[in-house]
This record gives structure tokens, C-alpha cells and sequence, in this order.
């Protein structure tokens, strides 16, 4: 089973987003959990959650993707933003349990100067302060392309996090196919390589959801500029393979592209079309 849904607006609530994810012919979606630049949240409504548990079940929905808010540093230099980013986790996993056993994907963060084994650190501990034992939210670290200082765009970086995190059974990664390629590996060419390096170094066991996006960008160019499937430098034939290889095919697949309702629902009709049995 394929499951395949794309980023949505969440300001009309889960049921809302329930419903136009169907309607994309999508089985999961990811969603911020709050404004993208902003801290404010409005309060979760119980109901509106049950209701899309209700449709989630109805419609054999994979496991969503929340994606955290960028603002959200915890490893900034500035003392008042870390403490800010730390806040708005502990709020985002008060409110993810409205909507128990989901994924919910962070940016590991930059360290703008502090260098990277300090940045590791404090996100490190910021999520050893906030995360709990009885918690059912599954904290995913986000691979990324390495624009400026941040950290995640190498394995043994998300692979030095999770050794510091103590409740590590609350924590995974997510990989996105755009980030990885900027960030310098060939999953055009070498995708076994990729995920055998990613295994050797954070274990395959720990990947547990993938972005599904083209790039703008050649290999390596640590820029992080998302395209629509099959018209980047990775191109359609890469993407399907992702999709269907053995390691990852169980996994939600998230769509990031810069896309409207009609262009989204293409991309996840191509690549169920692709999806092999
Ligand atoms: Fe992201
Ligand atoms: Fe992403
Ligand atoms: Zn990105």
C-alpha cells in the first residue's frame, strides 16, 4: 500500500484537511502545527480531531507528518529563541496527542557560528527536556541540505542527536529526496549506496518517513530549493524508484512541491500509477 499525501493548509482544522486530502486522492498529508513564521496556536478542537480519526480510519490513512514551525530553533546562539523553539515543541506535543500515534518532523536547526558538535547539544537537550515516556508521538529530525549552518545534512550529525536523546524509542528521522540530493548524494544514481551509508551510520530502522521532491538545484548545491516531480535535476524516473524501493515503500511519502490542489493530485496519481505491487 502506497501511502502518498502532500503538505496542506491547516488553518480550517483536521477534518477540513482530512477531506481535501481525499479529495487529492491522498492517504496522509503533512500540515504545520501552528503559523510557519509565527509561535501563536489557536487550541486543537477535540471534536474536529475525533471526527478526522473517524475519516482517517474510514479512509485507511497512513500516519501523518506534522512539520514543525521554521521559527523553531533550539539550537540558536540567542538564548531567548532556543528557549522560544524548546516552548513551542512542548506546546506541539500537547497538542499532537489530540491526534495520538502520529509523526511529527522537526528541522534539527542552525548553529549560526556556534560550530555543530554545540548545536547537536542543545538540540539534544532541549528534546530530552520535552519529550516523555507516555507520549505517542513519534519526533522525527529532518535530513537537510545544508544551507548556511545547518545541521542534519550529514547522517552522523542526525546520528549524533539521536545518541543523545534519551527516550529514543519517541525518535526517528525523515528524509527528503530534494534535501538529500543538495546536500551531495546520488539517490539519481547510487540510491542503494545512499541508503546503505544511511543504514550503516543511523540505521534503517530509524527512517520512518521520506519528502518526496524534485530539486531546482544540481547535486550538492546545499541551497534547498524545491521543484515539481519531473522537472528538476532528479527527475520523475528517481523519484518512482524511491518510492518502490524495498527499504522505503511502507513509508509515508510526503509531497513538498510547489504545486496548487490539481498539481499535487497529478503527482500522487503518477506515482500510485508507478507504485508495483
Ligand atoms: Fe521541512
Ligand atoms: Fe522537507
Ligand atoms: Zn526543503
Amino acid at each position: 500500500m502506497l501511502y502518498i499525501g502532500c503538505h496542506l493548509p491547516s488553518s480550517k482544522g483536521y477534518l477540513s484537511m482530512g477531506r481535501h486530502a481525499v479529495s487529492l486522492g491522498a492517504n496522509t498529508f503533512a500540515f504545520f502545527t501552528r503559523n510557519p513564521r509565527g509561535g501563536s496556536a489557536k487550541p486543537v478542537n477535540e471534536a474536529d480531531a475525533a471526527a478526522f480519526a473517524a475519516l482517517a480510519e474510514n479512509q485507511g490513512f497512513g500516519k501523518l507528518v506534522a512539520h514543525a514551525p521554521y521559527t523553531m530553533n533550539l539550537c540558536s546562539a540567542d538564548p531567548s529563541i532556543r528557549e522560544f523553539g524548546r516552548n513551542m515543541l512542548a506546546d506541539d506535543m500537547k497538542r499532537m496527542e489530540y491526534t495520538p500515534g502520529q509523526y511529527y518532523n522537526f528541522h534539527p536547526g542552525s548553529h549560526v557560528g556556534q560550530g555543530a558538535e554545540k548545536g547537536i547539544e542543545q538540540i539534544a537537550d532541549a528534546l530530552n527536556a520535552v519529550l516523555t515516556p507516555d507520549q505517542t508521538t513519534t519526533v522525527l529530525l529532518e535530513g537537510m541540505a545544508g544551507k548556511g549552518s545547518e545541521i542534519g545534512s550529514r547522517f552522523e550529525e542526525l546520528r549524533a542527536i539521536l545518541d543523545l536523546v534519551e527516550l529514543k524509542e519517541k525518535m526517528g528521522v525523515c528524509l527528503d529526496t530534494c534535501h538529500l540530493w543538495e546536500a551531495g548524494f546520488d539517490i539519481v544514481n547510487d540510491l542503494e549506496g545512499v541508503l546503505e551509508q544511511f543504514d550503516r551510520i543511523v540505521g534503517i530502522k530509524n527512517l520512518k518517513a521520506m519528502h518526496l521532491n524534485d530539486s531546482k538545484n544540481p547535486m550538492g548545491a546545499h541551497k534547498d530549493r524545491h521543484e515539481k516531480i519531473g522537472e528538476g535535476h532528479i527527475g520523475t524516473e528517481a523519484l518512482v524508484n524511491v518510492v518502490n524501493h524495498p527499504a522505503l515503500r511502507e513509508l509515508p511519502f510526503i509531497l513538498e512541491t510547489p504545486n496548487d490542489d490539481e498539481g499535487y493530485a497529478a503527482e500522487i496519481k503518477l506515482f500510485q500509477s508507478r507504485y508495483t505491487d
